[in-house]
């Protein structure tokens, strides 16, 4: 058995196919014909941006326009002169294209791996994918045609690019198993997408396979095992089966209000990045965006998007959201998540540092300008302004105010927005928890980033390997902060919701539920599941399980306690 992280759910059986990765090797030698070098270099270039855009149209085709983007972004970089330009200019004092390539690429991915931030590493891995596709143009090498595997196929691979992934045929890849990459990687991305079970991650997994072994891809608990024995196999043909059944269960939850099986109505909502996300959250049945993470129109440029684009961006949610609730998290970097065109500084605690709502109050004429273009979007549909990383009052009035001079603004100049809109906080600090009562006085709802606040009340920085064992929702400090934060919330009759990925988790909905949360903000592919789960539990069920729970003094009693109950 082989452990790895659990990218994309479901359960893969079939005959692994090993993707080998070719030895790009080349001879750097001088050249002496710049003329003819440059028009190798080039007709390879236009050859890759034939391919990928091939590869592109056929992806937006068969999976959908977010997962084309990748490599659309691929045929940018390569279309922008800067990298290719780079290139000609070595071609030109001598070198051969594969060094050329090589360099300049090798120097892209030197800059963009030393960030700090996930979309940018990720930059590293599409230009490492595009070093790899022009040298394998150059030195004529073809790689297996993975549209053309047998059905029934394990793929394994180091890391598996997007424009392998791109070639995938769904009905003929039962699962994927690779040794790099993470939950937010492009593979992950797209398997999910693709619906196909993948374990990421798995050590040395090229290595300890052949084609033709066996393979069981358990992509929920992220376990692979290679040639399994027969009691193993058909434990995992019959876990299969209800996987599959309990997919096609969740159907009936198409259309369905969330309830509990005793009647209460809660609000299920998405978690989404961008502005087209919102057309997931609407295919996937979402009831409204319970967070909308702005950094990423940040993020994805590389210049502050103005007024207007921002504007374009709010209101393009809104409008896809057809009235229903869009909110809007305003710029929440630092941390973990730079920008480079805003030159911030590096610091020794970023997760500590300036960050978020800090940032935007000591930077108002950029923050007043993500205001304006939220608070005009709002006159398109019912967006509401939540407030990051929160930790005292005075934050959020500093906002409020802002927000009042921009409507006095508005009505002087006829400009039209939301007169209501309102200006919520999310409580994921472990102040804003202890004074989630003053707070719930003069916000107008609260929505509990869990994410955050584990990192903050246990102390462990949420992306360090070294201390993840103490990073639990689970654990009896974090629930505490959770209950009082809802019961502060109602108790000021404000409605809560939740937007860390707990609100997700089946063994925290049944505590969330008793506690009273409202709203429950999932990616959208959980929608259904966090539905089907909401369903089956009864607020009685649910409060003697919390009684049970909120008694126990250590996180692992609670996870068997949670576990036990567990009804999935
Ligand atoms: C959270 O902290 O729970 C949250 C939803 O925000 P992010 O993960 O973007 O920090
Ligand atoms: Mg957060």
């Amino acid at each position: 058995m082989h452990k790895g992280i659990a990218a994309s759910r479901g359960i893969g059986i079939g005959s692994i196919c090993v993707i080998v990765e070719h030895e790009l090797t080349y001879d750097a030698k001088k050249i002496e014909d710049v003329e003819s070098e440059t028009k190798r270099f080039q007709d390879a270039v236009e050859e890759f941006k034939k391919e990928t855009a091939e590869m592109a149209e056929d992806i937006r085709k068969r999976i959908g326009p977010k997962e084309a983007e990748i490599l659309e972004g691929h045929l940018v970089m390569m279309s922008d002169p800067t990298m290719a330009g780079e290139m000609e200019k070595m071609i030109a004092a001598g070198q051969c294209a594969e060094s050329a390539v090589s360099a300049v690429c090798d120097m892209f991915i030197g800059m963009f791996s030393k960030m700090d931030d996930d979309m940018m590493r990720q930059r590293a891995s599409d230009i490492s994918d595009i070093k790899t596709s022009l040298l394998k143009l150059l030195l004529g090498i073809k790689d297996i045609d993975i549209s053309k595997v047998a059905p029934g196929t394990i793929l394994v691979a180091k890391d598996l690019t997007p424009s392998m992934t791109s070639q995938i045929n769904k009905d003929n890849v039962a699962g994927i198993i690779t040794e790099v990459g993470g939950k937010t990687s492009h593979s992950a991305i797209l398997a999910r997408a693709l619906e196909i079970p993948a374990v990421l991650s798995v050590p040395d997994i090229t290595t300890l396979v052949e084609d033709k072994n066996t393979a069981i891809v358990d992509g929920t608990e992220g376990i692979v095992y290679i040639n399994p024995d027969g009691d193993v196999l058909s434990q995992y043909i019959r876990k299969r089966e209800e996987f599959i059944k309990k997919q096609s269960e969740l159907k009936s939850f198409v259309g369905v209000p969330t309830k509990t099986s005793d009647g209460d109505s809660v609000e299920l909502f998405c978690n989404i990045g961008t502005p087209k996300d919102a057309k997931k959250a609407i295919e996937c049945d979402g009831e409204g965006i319970g967070l909308f993470r702005s950094e990423f129109l940040f993020m994805d440029n590389t210049h502050m998007p103005t007024e207007d684009e921002q504007f374009n961006a709010y209101k393009e949610a809104a409008v896809t959201m057809g009235g229903k609730p869009v909110i809007i998290r305003t710029l929440d970097i630092g941390g973990d998540k730079d920008i480079p065109y805003l030159g911030m500084k590096k610091e020794e605690n970023p997760f500590l540092g300036y960050r978020a709502v800090r940032y935007c109050l000591g930077n108002k004429d950029s923050y007043v300008i993500q205001l304006r273009a939220i608070m005009r979007a709002s006159a398109f549909g019912k967006i509401k302004i939540m407030i990051p990383l929160v930790t005292c009052l005075e934050e959020l009035r500093a906002v409020k105010e802002l927000v009042n001079e921009i409507k006095k603004d508005f009505d002087a100049n006829g400009i039209d927005y939301d007169k209501n809109i309102e200006v919520g906080c999310m409580i994921e600090t472990p102040s804003a928890s202890l004074i989630a009562d003053i707070l719930a006085k003069e916000a107008d709802f609260f929505s509990i980033g869990t994410n955050d606040l584990t990192q903050y009340t246990m102390s462990v920085d949420r992306g360090n390997a070294d201390v993840a064992y103490l990073y639990s929702t689970y654990q009896p400090s974090v629930l505490r902060s959770i209950k009082h934060i809802i019961e502060s919330g109602r108790n000021a009759g404000i409605p809560v919701g939740m937007c860390g990925e707990a609100a997700a988790d089946p063994l925290m909905i049944p505590l969330l539920i008793s506690f009273g949360l409202t709203e429950f903000s999932v990616n959208p592919v959980l929608v259904l599941t966090a539905r089907c789960i909401i369903s089956k539990w009864s607020k009685s069920e649910a409060d003697s399980l919390t009684e049970k729970v909120m008694a126990m003094a250590t996180e692992s009693e609670v996870v068997k306690a949670l576990k036990e109950a567990a009804k999935e």
